[in-house]
């Protein structure tokens, strides 16, 4: 038996925030009752609806996308650019990206059906690191890294320390590749950081999302994690 927020969450309908608020407002039925106790028990046997749609019972699946630059992270774009999902035309869960990556951003995003997996590597509460590479236009100084280090303000407040490494400095194209490493998810926060210290970004990757990188991929293509990296994980 386990909790219907839990089961909602992993059958990918919502996170566990919003599954919750989901049963406290009247909107799922467990074997055709309304639920709204958040602590009910449910198993495989019972039939679960959710504004009166029926769950298919689909089992968790998780992906690690190297994602090119051209992509937008989202199910579904209104404009008709491509997205993330047309990347693994194979998979046939509803599998939606964990968090996003910009437009114009490449490197590891997670795919899953799990909403519940997808919460736990979100929320900054779980301090989930991500590594970014940065090409920035001009050469930040040493005040200026320290600054990104220690947080800086911006318009959504002051960002939490973060660890930051210069890695080159090319004077003849006035230009500098930094690595920096994050555990919040601000929208455009590695860009928005950047341009607060004059120094905006030409080119980002992120490079490693918790333990996990790129490694054995080209950009463009995804494989399943392993149980051993799901398990380190969760
Ligand atoms: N920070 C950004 O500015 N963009 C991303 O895609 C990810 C982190």
């Amino acid at each position: 038996m386990e909790r219907l927020q839990k089961v909602l969450a992993q059958a990918g309908i919502a996170s566990r925030r919003k599954a919750e608020k989901l049963i406290v407002d009247g909107l799922v039925k467990v074997n055709g009752k309304v639920v709204t106790e958040l602590g009910t028990k449910v198993s495989r046997m019972d039939t679960i609806a959710v504004e009166g749609v029926q769950l298919t019972k689909e089992s968790p699946v998780y992906y690690l996308l190297y994602k090119p630059r051209g992509y937008i992270s989202t199910v579904q774009d209104d404009k008709g650019r491509k997205t993330v999902i047309d990347l693994v035309p194979e998979v046939s869960e509803r599998i939606f990206p964990v968090g996003r990556l910009d437009y114009d951003t490449s490197g590891v995003l997670l795919l899953t059906n799990d909403g519940d997996f997808s919460y736990l590597m979100t929320h900054p509460k779980f301090e989930i690191q991500k590594r970014y590479v940065a090409k920035v236009k001009g050469i930040p100084t040493r005040e200026n890294l320290k600054k990104l280090e220690t947080g800086i303000e911006l318009e959504d407040g002051k960002t939490a320390p973060a660890q930051v490494k210069m890695t080159t400095v090319d004077k003849k194209t006035n230009s500098a590749i930094v690595e920096i490493t994050i555990h919040e998810g601000r929208n455009r926060q590695v860009r928005r950081m950047f341009d607060a210290i004059g120094c905006p970004v030409q080119k980002l990757k992120r490079e490693q999302f918790a333990n996990l990188t790129t490694r054995g991929l080209n950009a463009g293509e995804a494989r399943e994690l392993t149980t051993h990296e799901i398990k380190q994980l969760r």
